[in-house]
């Protein structure tokens, strides 16, 4: 064989293993089809956060007069900012390169097939190898209706050479959510359409209305209950024929609405691996397949899809396979996870609904208060933030800590650590707070 470790996908998961099993002298070889990073460095979340950042940065430029600046009109330059954002993820993608060859890992540019279940074709190379791993993550999906071509999804997005004026957002996850809240903060109309009743339908309730209000506050056209029929193109404007019967006149339209995993032209049939309904590769708490020397991590196994996630499973695959600990393995009970939208929200555990089908109502205590950051003290403009503590038991353990609103983003951390060490309402209650700031509320909760 000429490898202990051949991994498929250069993104998250897959560079995390392939180093970690390199550390330990594995002989390892990764093949990645696009930009090293996968998708989380070049059109995930690093070139969305630069966004994200990019579009506080405007609301502090219209806040900046209630704190006695005097500014003037401020103009932003979209293209200055996508050229320093692809100069930085550029050299992210030089970094990992790096990191790679230090690391003692080969790197095959190039699409991976099985042809086998022991080989993979890369190009003209036929590569066996002990040990596999599937890392090839996932691909945003379409509406299946007529003109969806005249839309773009997420990828697309990071393309745009110009701002479009107005922009229809469609979707209620995270990134329709992120990316309706960075085009309103730079300035773009925006008609944000849902197809069911709410946002984030998967968060705790209460954080999902604050957030409706807060977008709806800045201008977003939110539209629940609302579908696109089909896309027309009229010049450069896109219309959109909307399930409601009337149309919508936009520059551009996001589609937002999923993703799916990366395994059509793996050719898996080739190594007897089995997918499960959505195209996923089914793997056990091991990251196993039903192959036994072939493994899969990350979005590609329809995982919660997060960047941690995949790289937690990837090293701790590595660990138990070519680092002597047997017992590693991915633990997804208490997954720690941020939208950075506007507000941001802060999630980790069980929603109140979910402790009571989980505990029963008896056993489920829910605090939680509604507050505006001093930030806003001094100013016209007002953004809600919310926090809420879900607890279960006589000893009150914490499984749910939720917040909204500034400051959410950064907070999130310390409380999943806590919360990993089992503290309970108590616990908190006796944690002296840090004054004043958006966490201390959530250990100052009657
Ligand atoms: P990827 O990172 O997608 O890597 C897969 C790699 O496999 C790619 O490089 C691809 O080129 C390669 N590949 C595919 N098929 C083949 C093949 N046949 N042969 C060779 N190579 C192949 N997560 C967060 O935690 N925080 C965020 O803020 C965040 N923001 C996001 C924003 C957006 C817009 C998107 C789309 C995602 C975001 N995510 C975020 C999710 C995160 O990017 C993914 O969960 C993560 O990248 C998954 O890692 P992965 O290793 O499974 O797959
Ligand atoms: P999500 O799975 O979060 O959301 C998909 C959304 O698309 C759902 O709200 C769904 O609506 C909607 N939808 C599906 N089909 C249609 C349709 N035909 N018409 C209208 N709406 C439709 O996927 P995303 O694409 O937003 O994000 C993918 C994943 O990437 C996330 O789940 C997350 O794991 C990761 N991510 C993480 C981020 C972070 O950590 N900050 C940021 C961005 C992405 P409904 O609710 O009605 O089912």
């Amino acid at each position: 064989m000429e490898c202990d470790w051949l991994v498929i996908g250069g993104g998250s998961g897959g560079i995390a293993s392939a180093r970690r099993a390199a550390q330990y002298g594995a002989r390892t070889i990764l093949v990645d089809a696009g930009a090293l990073g996968g998708t989380c460095v070049n059109v995930g979340c690093v070139p969305k956060k630069v966004m994200w950042h990019a579009s506080q940065l405007a609301e502090g430029f219209h806040d900046a007069a209630d704190y006695g600046f005097s500014p003037g009109r401020v103009a932003h330059d979209w293209p200055a900012l996508v050229a320093r954002r692809q100069a930085y993820v550029a050299r992210l993608n030089r970094i990992y390169a790096d990191n790679l060859e230090s690391s003692g890992v080969e790197w095959v540019q190039g699409r991976g097939q099985f042809v086998d279940a022991h080989t993979v074709q890369v190009g003209e190379r036929k590569i066996s190898a002990e040990r596999i791993l599937i890392a090839t993550g996932s691909h945003p999906v379409w509406p299946d209706i007529p003109g969806a071509e005249h839309g773009v999804d997420s990828d697309g997005f990071f393309d745009w050479p110009t701002r479009p004026a107005h922009v229809v957002v469609v979707g209620a996850g995270y990134i329709a959510v992120e990316l309706s809240g960075v085009m309103r903060g730079l300035g773009s109309a925006v008609t944000h359409l849902l197809r069911g009743e709410r946002l984030l339908k998967t968060f705790e309730h209460d954080i999902s209305t604050v957030l409706e209000d807060e977008m709806r506050a800045t201008g977003i056209d939110l539209r629940a209950r609302c579908q696109i029929q089909s896309v027309e193109r009229d010049g450069d404007m896109r219309v959109a024929h909307l399930s409601d019967g009337t149309q919508l006149r936009a520059d551009a339209i996001i589609w937002a609405t999923g993703r799916q995993p990366n395994t059509r032209d793996l050719g898996v049939e080739a190594a007897d691996v089995v997918l499960g309904a959505g195209g996923e590769v089914t793997v056990d708490e091991w990251q196993a397949t039903n192959q036994e020397h072939i493994f899969a991590v990350g979005d590609v196994t329809g995982e919660v899809g997060l960047t941690p996630v995949a790289i937690a499973a990837g090293r701790r695959l590595s660990d138990r396979l070519f680092g002597g600990q047997k017992d590693r393995k991915l633990d997804t009970r208490l997954v720690p996870t941020v939208v950075f939208s506007h507000p941001p929200i802060g999630t980790v555990g069980l929603t109140e609904e979910e402790a009571i089908a989980a505990y029963g109502v008896d056993q489920v205590r829910s605090y939680r208060s509604s507050f505006r950051a001093l930030y806003y003290g001094v100013m016209d403009r007002k953004v809600q933030s919310l926090v809420k503590l879900i607890c279960v038991g006589d000893e009150e353990r914490v499984v749910g800590v939720h917040s909204i609103g500034m400051g959410s983003d950064e907070l999130l951390q310390g409380f999943a650590v806590a919360m990993n060490c089992g503290a309970t309402k108590q616990d908190f209650d006796d944690t002296i707070a840090i004054h004043p700031t958006a966490a201390e509320e959530l250990v100052t909760l009657r």
